[in-house]
């Protein structure tokens, strides 16, 4: 196949992923191209480790700490979401639309909740010690449909299933 064939038919997705980069002030690498890229899709809210397995094959020569290191990065940079964690147990959500989280007790699987589920109380504009206030968060402490089932950790097939059924509710409600 000739190299012209390959770019008209390539979506133009690695392009605005670069423009999203730059336009946040990060330099365009392969690496950080290749995880904004799955982080726009995956409604997971993956760890460093589950990005690096969905993009192994692909990036054999990506390490696990140049993805913590874009994960974080991504984080300041108001690319993706900080969802819970740090260091090994970091979570993050590529879907910056305004949602709550849910989380599992037993398997630390989590889920995105609608806004609209609960009143969410209107926060002061500043707390006490100086602090500018620019969101409010309500976290759900659940038990899962697959950990409440067994009483042990659902499987990973099972949590990913209820976490894309849960972000087809939550985006069909809104
Ligand atoms: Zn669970
Ligand atoms: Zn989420």
């Amino acid at each position: 196949m000739k190299s012209e064939n390959i770019r008209t038919t390539l979506p133009p997705a690695p392009m605005r992923h670069a423009e999203k980069l730059r336009a946040a002030g990060l330099k365009v690498t392969g690496p950080r191209l290749a995880i904004l890229g799955l982080l726009e899709h995956d409604r997971s809210h993956p760890g460093a480790e589950d990005v690096l397995g969905a993009l192994r094959g692909r990036h054999p020569s990506l390490s696990l700490s140049t993805v913590y290191k874009t994960l974080e990065a991504f984080v300041r940079a108001g690319l993706c979401r900080h969802v819970a964690g740090d260091g090994a147990l970091l979570r993050v959500d590529g879907t910056l639309d305004p949602h709550d989280h849910a989380m599992c007790r037993v398997c630390g699987a989590v889920f995105d909740v609608d806004r609209e589920t609960v009143e969410h109380p209107v926060p002061p504009a500043r707390l006490a010690g100086g602090l500018t206030v620019t969101g409010i968060r309500v976290e759900y402490d659940v038990v899962c449909a697959g950990c409440g089932r067994t009483g042990r950790p659902g499987t990973q097939r099972e949590r990913t299933e209820h976490a894309e059924r849960a972000s087809k509710t939550a985006s069909t409600a809104s």
